[in-house]
């Protein structure tokens, strides 16, 4: 941040205007004062009309002549509206993530329907005739003549009338026209009528009666937002513990003070059965936003949270940005979900942004999740935000029993099948009593790992203890730190010659049932079954329906849906995500085991689960297997502390995209040389360049360094430092990401 000389404005929140900020001076008595978001007052074209503008940007870099920079006139008076604290935001992503402030902007400002027809407005007559012969006869008496003028109108054009006809042809004014609808004469109507995505069906549903520790949750939150304090909450409870009925009373709480909600849920959860539940309790006073909808539908949603019109919104990541003028509070429903963090630029986290956001609105936070983010547990055992804890099921249905099958001990019993002989037994009990079964093939991020199927031995980088990499040529390839050694043809730990890449797709796992079970009717869930529209539902839907057995999928189908007819879910390979070369992959492995386990004995007959691994012993496949988060977390956050991963420290990745390989390998270097002098006397820790694990994509190479420190500051200010090296390379063709905390490493 500089003190600055200039600021850059928008003078209009559209976005065909955002292209072009205007640069003005400020003036001596208002530096400091000015930053992004503020409203100011500036002379605007030829004529220097006084408009309105908004700062996007507080610089020390002219950029157009100095001399014909123009003063700011003054800062705005107007309190901070939706827009002012937008801009702010974008300001503040720029600042924290980097990226453009174009780029901010789009991302923050709601989507506005180009060319959007103007709104049409109408005037509707609401009384019968006999009554307006008598109105027409007062009115007469009281020589209200614009008021006989328009019912005479009105009644001719048999009731309704466009409401510029009234105006301009009738020359009635709006006052009038309102006096009218106090009296519930006329009534001013909206021919644009706003598309509402909800549906209208369900019932109103009234709501539970809380139980004592979910009525403390709501209760201690809204307290303390009513006493003034707007903090951040995480709320852990299993999968059915009730969570969703308490963002409901919060949300009831928030109306009932006059704010508004946001709910943000994982794309993939965004399912009519959870918007449904919002809307049986709300009503139309809730819409939601997410990717199917066309962008006049989102538009115009957006428009109705500007009007007031909805109380809470509804929708992934995005959604955050929901312009409402009375913002109470911000919810966000599994948040350790990787869909939060986006992957454009700016590569924000909803969860930061929505805390940097609420700030702004005197808004609260609150997190929940089954199994929450490393992140979140952390700042609660720190004590940085409040934790409650809901423990107990309501859904009804036990815990399911948990079985580990170590496959090592399978091959060394001669079972080469896929399946082991615990899971092949219990699904032919399944099957002849008729209930159903999942099979969840984990393949989430593996790229290439090399492992050992005698001993489960992982073939890992001597110094960031993430998998290496098989790369053609025979070499094994660290893309964390850029350590190589030549590929093995033995196992290093028992000498077996077992040892290579693990390569299974769901397709083949479907192909194996097939033989070994010909009978069972089985549907399968991957990205290739689902690339249509609407087919992800469908399969679900016909699985619920019971029409199949047996369930195959990967990450997909252990999220969101219930299904009461299952009893059986099968892990086939738990590993396969421990190995993804990511310092994240015991967490996220953990998550899907413990979601893939909670998916068994939903209904009235207790399930089973089995747990296919050539680990046992590693930490997320024990944890998981018990149900304890915090035992996961303990062992969790200890290796995260002795490797400097998040989120005992800060990390931030420096990503270059070119088309030429040389030019983009030559200036991830000279970032490296930049960011090397300026870790000089800091706790920094540079590491890399090398090639990102997928080096190149569609012809695009990819070259990515990391650096690693305690304090967030210090790597925004690396960042800082890398954006004004690269503004001063002329002509440059690479394009340069930057992103904090990675969800996976490159
Ligand atoms: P979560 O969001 O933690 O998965 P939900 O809020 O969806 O949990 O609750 C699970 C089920 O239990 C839902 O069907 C819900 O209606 C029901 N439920 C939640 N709280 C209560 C309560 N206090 N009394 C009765 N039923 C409840
Ligand atoms: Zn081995
Ligand atoms: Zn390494």
């Amino acid at each position: 941040m500089t003190q600055g000389v200039y600021a850059n404005v928008i003078v209009d929140i559209s976005q065909e205007k955002l292209d072009r900020p205007f640069q003005y001076r400020i003036p001596d008595e208002l530096k400091g004062k000015i930053t992004a978001g503020t409203a100011v007052i500036v002379p605007f074209g030829a004529g220097n009309r006084e408009l309105a503008a908004y700062v996007t940007e507080v610089t020390d870099r002219a950029e157009i002549d100095p001399a014909k920079i123009k003063d700011i006139l003054q800062i705005s008076e107007k309190r901070p509206t939706v827009e002012t604290n937008q801009i702010r935001l974008a300001g503040w992503m720029k600042e924290h993530y980097g990226s453009t402030m174009i780029a901010a902007l789009k991302t923050v400002l709601p989507v506005q329907q180009k060319n959007k027809t103007p709104e049409r407005r109408r005037i509707r007559l609401l009384v019968g005739r006999d009554e307006v012969a008598k109105l027409l006869e007062e009115y007469n008496r009281k020589h209200q003549s614009a008021r006989a003028r328009l019912v005479a109108g009105l009644l001719d054009a048999d009731g309704v009338l466009p409401y510029e006809k009234a105006i301009h042809e009738l020359s009635v004014t709006l006052s009038v026209i309102r006096a009218m609808e106090q009296k519930e004469i006329v009534r001013i109507e909206s021919e644009t009528a706003y598309r509402n995505p909800v549906n209208r069906e369900g019932r109103h549903r009234e709501p539970v009666v809380l139980s004592t520790a979910q009525r403390h949750i709501a209760e201690d939150i809204l307290t303390e937002y009513r006493s003034g304090h707007h903090g951040t909450y995480l709320i852990h409870g299993i999968t059915g513990s009730g969570k969703t009925e308490v963002y409901m009373e919060l949300i009831q709480g928030m109306i009932d003070l006059g704010r508004q909600s946001i709910v943000l849920i994982p794309e993939i959860g965004l399912t009519y059965q959870t918007v449904s539940r919002f809307t049986q309790r709300f009503g139309q006073r809730v819409s939601v936003l997410h990717s199917r909808l066309s962008i006049g539908e989102r538009s115009d949603q957006c428009e109705r949270a500007r009007r007031g019109e909805i109380d809470v919104m509804i929708g992934p990541r995005s959604a955050l940005f929901t312009p409402f003028e009375k913002l109470g509070l911000i919810i966000i429903d599994e948040e350790q979900e990787s869909s939060y963090k986006s992957e454009p630029v700016p590569k924000y986290h909803a969860r930061e942004t929505a805390e940097e956001l609420a700030s702004y609105y005197g808004a609260s936070v609150v997190l929940g999740s089954a199994t929450p983010s490393m992140e979140s547990y952390y700042r609660a055992e720190k004590g940085e935000i409040k934790r409650y804890e809901l423990t107990e099921r309501l859904t009804g249905g036990s815990l399911p029993e948990v079985y580990v099958e170590d496959l090592r001990e399978e091959l060394e019993k001669g079972n080469r099948s896929i399946f082991s002989r615990r899971l092949q037994k219990l699904m032919e009990q399944k099957l002849a009593a008729g209930e159903q079964i999942m099979l969840f093939l984990n393949r989430r991020g593996y790229a290439g790992f090399v492992s050992c199927r005698s001993c489960g031995h992982v073939m890992k980088c001597p110094h960031c203890d993430v998998s290496l990499s098989e790369h053609r040529g025979g070499r094994l390839v660290c893309h964390y730190c850029g350590y190589e050694q030549p590929a093995v043809d033995r196992c290093p730990s028992c000498g077996s010659k077992y040892i290579s890449g693990f390569k299974a797709g769901t397709q083949q796992v479907e192909d194996l049932v097939h033989k070994r079970f010909p009978q069972a009717r089985v549907l399968r869930m991957d990205a290739d079954t689902t690339r249509k529209k609407d087919s992800y539902q469908e399969i679900l839907s016909s699985f619920e329906r019971q029409e199949a057995d047996i369930l195959i999928g990967t990450q997909m189908i252990v999220k969101g849906h219930d299904f009461p007819g299952v009893t059986l879910v099968g892990i086939l390979a738990a590993d396969l995500s421990l190995h993804a070369n990511d310092y994240r992959a015991g967490e996220r492995t953990f998550q899907l085991l413990t979601q893939a386990a909670g998916r068994a004995g939903r209904g009235s007959s207790p399930g089973q689960v089995v747990i296919q691994t050539y680990q046992p012993e590693h930490h997320s496949v024990r944890f998981a297997a018990k149900q304890d988060y915090r035992g996961f977390y303990q062992e969790e956050i200890v290796y995260r502390e002795l490797m400097e991963y998040p989120p005992s420290s800060h990390m931030l990745a420096v990503l270059v995209l070119s088309g030429d390989g040389e030019k983009g390998e030559t200036l991830a270097k000279e970032l490296a040389e930049q960011a090397e002098a300026f870790a000089a006397g800091t706790p920094l820790r540079i590491l890399g360049p090398t090639p990102a694990s997928v080096g190149r994509v569609s012809d695009i190479f990819r070259h990515v360094l990391y650096a690693k420190c305690r304090e967030e500051r210090t790597l925004i200010a690396l960042k800082d430092r890398l954006e004004a090296f690269l503004d001063k390379k002329e002509g440059r063709k690479e394009i340069v990401q930057f992103d904090f905390d990675p969800m996976n490493l490159y």
